[in-house]
């Protein structure tokens, strides 16, 4: 989290990537983020340990905007990097906030980067400035490194293990040393963390898909409150060590990530996100059933969903909506007038698909309603006969603060309105249907939502917070945005 210009507010998504005592380090976790682009398509870093010092490229933008070119790489030489892929909202993306952050400690220098959000972030740099720390930066992975710079444990590993544990929140955390490569999930195991294996090089990343790029196996998750900590010793020998250092509790993966956020190609928490998609299309197709002519994905996000619902319903899926790849997040939409083609940047009507037909239109999810309002309204300008918006998740009445970009509660669709009802009539659709909770936690998990003990974190669906949101409630119940501009000001 921190400080947003242009009224949403900044809570970053991240994707991490590091591997340890291999040849072509940086050139590996260059292909790593770029298999990780969706997790944060605004800023990428990496940091590399060679030629007996650190060495870091931090840059705005895409990983192949800078880093596929000879030169760049070979100012990252050396046999360890990690690296980290960032979105956040707003022109604050200024490299001083660019991961991975790095530090010279009494015992050495180490470079941290994290996906997720700190709950306690805001509470505990405000101590730190407090005993004269100086932040340079607005960003929640620099408390990391004071904690660490502060620990009396003499060990960089110790230090490590003793900061993330004044930490709260979701996070998954990748950190190098001279010697070291240390991956941590936090206790929930809310944001996912892999390891892998290259012909023995140790390897963590945010999600599967990052070790398929480089033909690098999938060993395991790191589990929830583990610390993984892969070695190079003098000898040349790499050695792997896990040290569990919280209570143990049960695995509580973000729902989110199989709704919305992980690549259909990988595999979180042991499932494929691809078929976690489709089977929310199939319940939704068991829940919300409607006579139709035709499924039609908003794509890319709805697709697997959209096959799901079209194979359960026996209704034929088409490609009803064309999506222009080439327009990312950071578009910059300069004109008024070019601002009022709004969606139609990104997605076209297929009007031959369309065209005098009932349409069921599928989507992931929806936040705001703007996706869908336009959408609705272009199929409809397409001719279509009726349009039944479909949503593969249930309403998101709740705000994230672990890691996925939503707005403040006010903002959502969901709490906008009074009912379906008041929804479906603002979005302009003939019908409108959410899949229900245990509908979600059937297609990831299998079975239903255990109240007591929910086997997933939900809370964007359900409001049940998985951790205590300490900086929310020291600030009195602030917005998120005010917490993000609290930090900024220090
Ligand atoms: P909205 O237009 O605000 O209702 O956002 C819903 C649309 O954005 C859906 O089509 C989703 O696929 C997509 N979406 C959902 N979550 C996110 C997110 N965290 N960041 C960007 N897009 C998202």
């Amino acid at each position: 989290m921190d400080l947003d210009l242009d009224g949403d507010t900044l809570r970053e998504e991240c994707g991490v990537f590091g591997i340890l005592d291999h040849p072509d380090a940086a050139a590996l976790t260059a292909l790593g983020l770029h298999a990780l682009q969706h997790r944060g398509q605004e800023a990428a870093g990496i940091v590399t340990y060679g030629e007996g010092q650190f060495h870091s490229e931090r840059h705005l933008g895409l990983v192949g905007d800078h880093y596929t070119d000879a030169a760049t790489l070979a100012r990252l030489p050396g046999s360890a990097a990690m690296g980290h892929v960032r979105y956040s909202t707003t022109g604050e993306t200024v490299l001083r906030n660019v991961q991975p952050l790095f530090a010279e400690l009494s015992e050495g220098g180490i470079a941290i980067a994290h996906n997720g959000n700190f709950t306690n972030g805001l509470k505990l740099r405000r101590e730190l400035i407090a005993n004269g720390a100086i932040c340079q930066s607005t960003s929640d992975t620099e408390v990391v490194l004071h904690l660490v710079a502060r620990s009396p444990q003499k060990s960089s590993a110790d230090r490590f293990v003793d900061a993330i544990k004044q930490m709260q929140g979701g996070y998954a955390l990748v950190a190098l040393t001279r010697t070291k490569l240390i991956g941590a999930r936090d206790p929930n195991g809310i944001r996912p963390l892999v390891l892998g294996d290259l012909n023995g090089s140790p390897i963590f990343a945010s999600e599967s898909c990052a070790l398929d790029i480089i033909g690098a196996k999938h060993v395991r998750d790191v589990e929830n409150g583990e610390v993984v900590i892969c070695e190079r010793k003098a000898d040349g020998a790499v050695t792997i060590e896990s040290i569990k250092p919280f209570p143990p509790r049960p695995e509580r993966v973000c729902l989110f990530e199989y709704v919305y956020f992980a690549r259909p190609d990988s595999i979180v928490a042991g499932r494929q996100v691809y078929t976690t998609r489709k089977h929310m299309g199939m319940n939704l197709a068991k829940e919300a059933a409607v006579e139709a002519d035709v499924v039609v994905p908003v794509p890319d996000g709805g697709t697997p969903a959209a096959i799901g619902y079209a194979q359960e319903s026996g209704i034929p899926f088409e490609l009803g909506i064309i999506r222009n790849h080439y327009v990312g997040r950071t578009f910059i939409e300069p004109t008024q007038q070019i601002r009022a083609f709004g969606v139609k940047l990104k997605h076209s009507a297929n009007r031959a698909e369309i065209e005098g037909k009932r349409v069921v239109l599928v989507d992931d999810s929806i936040v705001r309603g703007t996706t869908s309002l336009k959408i609705v309204q272009m199929i409809r300008e397409a001719g279509a006969k009726e349009v039944h918006l479909r949503v593969a998740s249930p309403m998101i009445t709740h705000s994230d603060y672990y890691g996925i970009n939503t707005p403040d509660p006010e903002a959502l669709l969901a709490n906008q309105h009074a009912d379906l009802q008041s929804m479906c009539k603002y979005v302009g659709a003939d019908s409108l249907q959410f899949l229900s909770i245990d509908g979600l936690y059937d297609a990831v998990g299998g079975i239903p939502r255990n109240a007591q003990e929910p086997q997933f974190t939900d809370h964007c669906f359900t409001g049940d917070y998985p951790t205590p949101l300490v900086d929310l409630v020291e600030e009195n119940g602030r917005s998120p945005k005010q917490l993000s501009m609290l930090r900024e000001a220090g």
